[in-house]
């Protein structure tokens, strides 16, 4: 829940109003869409929901806990916890394999190496990479990157998936695949909140934000969501 959010960046003697005091209300188990312009504030808004930075003001009570006037160091913790990323460009480490990179946040989150290993392994299951563990990341398609992304925000169980462009780099047989495995993390009972541009995709959300200039234009459930759909995924 936040109420009046503003976040206001100063570059130099310049003062960007991103979020111009906004008042969102999400609850558990929601699929949300946030669309709008470039420059709107989505990923300002998304780095606050995900507890990456704090607003200038304004309230975020998550879980019954305030969190928007915490310490860096507590700010982590809270994120760790409770907010599951997936990003555009999917952020893997390309050192390290698919069970790697989805075993980082239960690292941070001090959960004990075997315990580590099995649920790394269930959540790369789950997206269908059974096959895929000990692969580096440039040995997996772009759809498969971002399925161990998928894996890697769930591995924790964390209350809120935070999704800014997942789909953005992917083709849209891929996009499908992808979009097909959020339905099935929101029919699991997860709160997923995603940014996009587009509107195929946004459709997907049972709830859709539009942001204007740093201000919620418009807040609206849809009325017909895009379901699974039944595309044939070839696998490589
Ligand atoms: P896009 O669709 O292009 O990703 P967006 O809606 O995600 O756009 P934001 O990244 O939230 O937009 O940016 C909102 C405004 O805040 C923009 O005018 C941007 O230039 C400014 N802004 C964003 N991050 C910073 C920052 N770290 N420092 C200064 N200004 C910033
Ligand atoms: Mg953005």
């Amino acid at each position: 829940s936040i109420s009046n959010i503003k976040k206001y960046y100063q570059v130099g003697s310049v003062v960007v109003k991103a979020l111009k005091g906004v008042d969102l209300k999400i609850n558990k188990n929601e699929y949300v869409a946030i669309m709008g312009p470039s420059g709107s504030g989505k990923s300002t808004l998304m780095n606050i929901l995900g507890c990456l930075d704090t607003p200038t003001d304004g309230t975020y009570i998550l879980n019954g806990t305030d969190v928007s006037k915490l310490t860096d160091d507590r700010l982590a913790e809270i994120r760790n916890k409770e907010i599951g990323f997936v990003f555009q460009t999917f952020n893997l480490l390309p050192r390290y394999t698919a069970l790697d990179n989805v075993m980082l946040p239960l690292i941070y989150a001090g959960v004990p190496k075997h315990e580590r290993i099995e649920m790394a392994k269930r959540a790369l299951e789950n997206v269908g990479l059974a096959d895929r563990m000990e692969h580096k990341p440039n040995e997996l398609s772009g759809g498969q990157r971002q399925r161990v992304a998928v894996a890697r925000a769930l591995v924790n169980s964390p209350s809120i998936i935070l999704a800014d462009e997942p789909t953005g780099n992917l083709d849209s047989k891929t996009s499908v695949d992808i979009m097909n495995l959020f339905e099935d993390i929101y029919e699991q009972g997860n709160t997923i909140i995603l940014v996009t541009h587009e509107e195929d995709i946004a459709r997907h959300a049972r709830r859709i934000i539009r942001l204007l200039d740093g201000m919620i234009e418009s807040d609206e459930i849809n009325p017909n969501p895009t379901l699974h759909q039944n595309v044939v995924i070839e696998e490589q």
